[in-house]
């Protein structure tokens, strides 16, 4: 069993809150139950501890920076381009001391890192406690320009999304505007470097044009689609088709409002439950395929518990969706692919060597 999950953003948590995420969620929550950390992000729900015992082996950690035009009170954000690459490499820096300093984690970068992955996990005496980072860099603002893209390629990052919120690249899905000429610039050397494009936070004209252009693999690692949840966030039929038509996958996120329910109150979370997350997942395999949908949580991305499924405290929970599939009557093949199989082959394939 190896579970994947393919957005969660590690880094930007640590550098903006001070989170390290090789402490438990318990010992998180209790270090923050005095600060206002909590108020501004949400509780927190990721910790390796817990992703391990419940067997998340690979995670897609991004590089994720806030423009000062979203910043909400207490979150960490930039105010110019410099500021962004900045923020991007002191992310780098933190992927890279947990790789230094836990002999568990580690950057997966090729096709042999995963294969060295998945040869630990197997290892009985290891427990089952490796976890592998694919770096994922969500908005390509902190990439000075599209000459410096192959130094985030060779500082190993592998995935980028290049929208968030509109930046000198492309629109995003706040504001609908398109891919801008310095975006086709930046598609281009990705598409030489081998880069996976992530589709995620695009306008749908945006998303539109990178899949006319881009002949590399794409990715939607964080969303569900626009036909069960309506808003711009959500993913357009044409650009989901694109999407899988080329054997990329839809990261499906386990939140209340990703699922089209009540997303704040705390009193209405046990509304929704691991139940409503099977049933989202069974219409999109009758929508896309078996082997197209996969997670993509985003926990702690910008909301925290008091915004999941009643079912889900931390991602030690995870399992519950596994859980309700099996009791939805899915087969174990499904639940497998969906848990992790499915990105763990997508991901075989498209890394280099
Ligand atoms: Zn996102």
């Amino acid at each position: 069993m190896l579970y994947v999950d393919a957005h969660q953003d590690l880094a930007y948590g640590a550098l903006a809150f001070g989170r390290d995420y090789r402490r438990s969620v318990h010992e998180t929550r209790t270090r923050e139950s005095n600060t206002t950390i909590a108020d501004i992000t949400g509780t927190c729900t990721l910790g390796f501890p817990e992703m391990r015992r419940a067997g998340i082996g690979l995670v897609f950690a991004t590089v994720f920076t806030l423009p000062a035009e979203h910043q909400k009170k207490g979150e960490l954000a930039y105010h110019s381009i410099d500021g962004a690459h900045a923020h991007a490499l002191a992310q780098l820096d933190i992927y890279n001391r947990w790789v230094d300093t836990d002999e568990h984690l580690h950057l997966v970068r090729s096709r042999s890192e995963l294969a060295r992955l998945i040869t630990l996990r197997n290892d009985p005496n290891r427990g089952r406690r490796d976890i592998g980072l694919v770096l994922l860099m969500e908005n390509a603002e902190p990439i000075l320009d599209p000459d410096e893209t192959d130094e985030w390629w060779k500082r190993g990052v592998r995935i980028i999304g290049p929208a968030w919120a509109r930046n000198r690249y492309t629109g995003s899905s706040r504001e609908g505007e398109s891919l801008q000429s310095l975006g086709e610039a930046l598609l281009d050397r990705m598409q030489r470097c081998g880069f996976v494009l992530d589709l995620t936070h695009m306008s749908d004209n945006a998303a539109s044009v990178c899949l006319e252009r881009y002949s590399g693999p794409l990715v939607v690692t964080h969303a569900n689609a626009r036909r069960f949840v309506s808003g711009a966030r959500m993913i357009a039929d044409e650009v989901l088709q694109g999407v899988t038509a080329g054997g990329g996958i839809l990261g499906l996120m386990p939140a209340n409002w990703a699922l089209g329910k009540p997303d704040s109150a705390g009193q209405r979370r046990g509304e929704v439950s691991a139940d409503s997350v099977a049933d989202t997942i069974l219409r999109l395999r009758r929508y896309l395929g078996s082997g197209a949908v996969g997670l993509g949580s985003d926990w702690d991305g910008g909301f925290g518990r008091e915004q999941l499924p009643g079912d889900f405290d931390s991602i030690g929970d995870i399992g519950a969706i596994a859980q309700a599939l099996l009791k939805r009557g899915a087969s174990d093949e499904f639940v497998e692919s969906f848990m992790g199989g499915n990105w763990r082959r997508f991901i075989e394939q498209v890394l280099p060597e």
